[in-house]
């Protein structure tokens, strides 16, 4: 079964923080090949409390678009519990290089854990199972932070992760699906983050056959999200739709 599970909606640090959502990132499974997505903070209790539950010994792998703890806190024990403990080498985990030098959010003892480690660059193409996926250019945050196009046999899905708006920012992006962190309800020049006005161009843009919004700020949450998508749905044609925590999407039966 191919679907999408979203282990958490929160975005930025005071939604986490305060756990108005959660914030266990994307559990992906496509074509037999099941990732984990910015495993933030209580992405392993996510896991285990979902229903039905989730094994993280299925996953063949890990990705993290940036070091920023809202994505990336649980990525360790996520590791362990992939690996059963250590026990079984297994799993590819991708990370942008600052994740994994300097003061590396991936611990050095754990990685003997999985089968290899993968840096992530702009204009990258990597493979995972039956699924590739590309980083095709350097998002526009405080650090090195790359969003994705997921290619498999039967779709295409495109996650905008964090990142300030840059001009051409659509058209990097063109699965038929489009997930898109939408932290800011208004725009706010000093914070690289997408506001709702910015992600709307985005889907004007690319009108993709699905939008799902996420990864929401504290005034976005009080906007009530699930209204915000209901009219953008109506105002531009397309569908839209805002995750919930726990939310599953079953892809395949998602255009009949
Ligand atoms: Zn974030």
């Amino acid at each position: 079964m191919n679907m999408i599970k979203f282990l958490g909606t929160a975005g930025a640090r005071f939604v986490v923080m305060k756990q108005l959502r959660a914030s266990g990132g994307l559990w992906l499974t496509l074509d037999d090949t099941t990732v984990l997505i910015d495993p933030g903070p209580g992405s392993l209790l996510r896991c285990l409390t979902s229903r039905p539950k989730l094994n993280p010994m299925d996953l063949d792998g890990i990705i993290l678009t940036h070091r920023h703890l809202d994505h990336s806190n649980d990525i360790n024990i996520m590791i362990e519990a992939m690996t059963n403990g250590g026990f079984k080498k297994k799993g590819i985990v991708f990370a942008p290089s600052d994740a994994l030098e300097g003061d590396p959010v991936i611990l050095h003892y754990i990685r003997d854990q999985v089968e290899r480690i993968e840096p992530l660059k702009e204009k990258g193409e990597y493979t995972i199972g039956n699924i590739s996926f590309s980083t095709p250019i350097r998002m526009k945050h405080w650090v090195e932070t790359y969003g994705l196009n997921i290619k498999a046999a039967s779709h295409t899905i495109s996650l905008i992760t964090d990142t300030d708006y840059f001009k051409g920012l659509a058209s990097y992006f063109h699965g038929d699906i489009l997930i898109i962190n939408v932290v800011l309800l208004e725009e706010k020049s000093t914070i690289e983050h997408l506001c709702l006005k910015e992600a709307e161009q985005i889907i004007a843009d690319n009108k993709p056959r699905l939008t799902i919004l996420t990864h929401f700020g504290m005034n976005m949450v009080k906007a009530r999200p699930g209204k915000i998508a209901e009219q953008l749905s109506k105002k531009l044609g397309v569908s839209v739709l805002a995750a919930r925590d726990g939310m599953g999407i079953e892809l395949d039966s998602l255009y009949q």
